[in-house]
């Protein structure tokens, strides 16, 4: 019998885990012609969440999980699970409920056709802002435009992965993660299947601003050094102008004498000139602080339990 594990990543989900647990069972239920796995992975919630965890474990021996040392955030909490889970493929999903469980049937009959990598693919992004929606699209289309591997918009975490990615993606063991662009760049047969997400049922989304502000920046600037290109084609262009303006300047002085004036332009000049070279720095140290963090090659995360005892993840 095949095996299929699903994989969700909580954070102080108190509240949704018993709704998802139900439903999950009922999904699975209709399904009885595959082995099932729940691996939960409790990114150091600070509720009652691995309590929970540990109760659902005690009474349903399909339910695994992995509980990290601390919080370390969502995209190192799903590397977590794909070190631990044990299925032929892997359905992703958030504990909020966000992500309608009736779909894995789906992504299970588009496994079956023979396809790697199933997605989901949100056909309206249900409740956020107009702001958000319209940075996040501006994002996506930035995103297209550097870099060679097609990020989709639209679509997330939730998808089901053969185990022959999963274990592509458990070799990619980068510090600052983007699963998303991952996901792109390492290929494989994939397909997108379309659903309606729904909106948090209970609790609060964890992602504030700052926190998506720093995962658009790891997903730009871990797939892509065209910010960097961007800056030398700049600094070209600004030299080369102002070459042009010092032929100028150097004949006009020349010719015509010079009545010291002019300090307008020249303070124009020394403060774009100092703007351009700060973010030129300032792109440039945001690829330096990554190689810091990768050359530190540390674990990318430490477990303090698997269903309550140590247990390192199979090779
Ligand atoms: N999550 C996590 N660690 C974090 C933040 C979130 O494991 O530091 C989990 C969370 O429990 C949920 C999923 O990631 O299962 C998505 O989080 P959320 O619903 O807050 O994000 P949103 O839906 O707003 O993108
Ligand atoms: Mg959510």
């Amino acid at each position: 019998m095949k095996k299929v594990s699903i994989l969700i990543p909580a954070y102080n989900e108190q509240e949704s885990l018993p709704l998802l647990y139900d439903k999950l069972t009922e999904v699975v239920g209709s399904l009885p012609q595959y082995e099932w796995e729940f691996m939960f992975v409790n990114d150091g919630s600070r509720d009652r969440t691995l309590e929970m965890l540990q109760e659902l474990r005690a009474k349903d021996t399909r339910v695994n999980y992995v509980d990290l040392s601390r919080n370390f955030g969502k995209e190192v909490a799903m590397l977590a699970g794909f070190d631990y889970v044990s299925g032929d493929c892997v359905v992703i999903m958030d504990a909020d409920l966000q992500h309608p469980p009736h779909m894995i049937a789906k992504f299970l009959e588009k496994w079956e056709e023979g396809y790697e990598d199933v997605y989901a693919v949100r056909k309206t992004r249900g409740k956020e802002s107009k702001l958000r929606k319209s940075l996040t699209m501006t994002y996506y289309r930035l995103l297209q435009h550097t870099t060679r591997v097609e990020v989709l918009p639209n679509v997330g975490d939730f998808r089901l992965l053969d185990r022959k990615c999963i274990n592509m993606l458990r070799k990619m063991r980068d510090a600052e993660r983007y699963t998303k662009g991952m996901y792109c760049w390492i290929g494989c047969r994939k397909i997108g299947v379309e659903f309606e997400q729904g909106d948090r049922l209970e609790g609060e989304s964890k992602w504030n601003f700052g926190a998506l502000l720093n995962l658009a920046i790891n997903g730009i600037t871990s797939f892509t050094i065209a910010p960097l290109r961007m800056v030398s084609v700049c600094g070209i262009l600004i030299a080369t102008v102002a070459f042009v303006y010092m032929i100028y300047v150097l004949f006009k002085a020349l010719f015509y004498g010079d009545p010291v004036a002019g300090f307008p332009t020249l303070m124009v000049a020394i403060l774009f000139l100092g703007g351009v070279q700060l973010i030129g720095l300032g792109i440039l140290g945001e690829y330096v602080g990554r190689i810091f963090n990768e050359t530190k090659n540390r674990p990318v995360y430490f477990i303090e339990s698997f269903n309550g005892e140590y247990r390192e993840p199979e090779k």
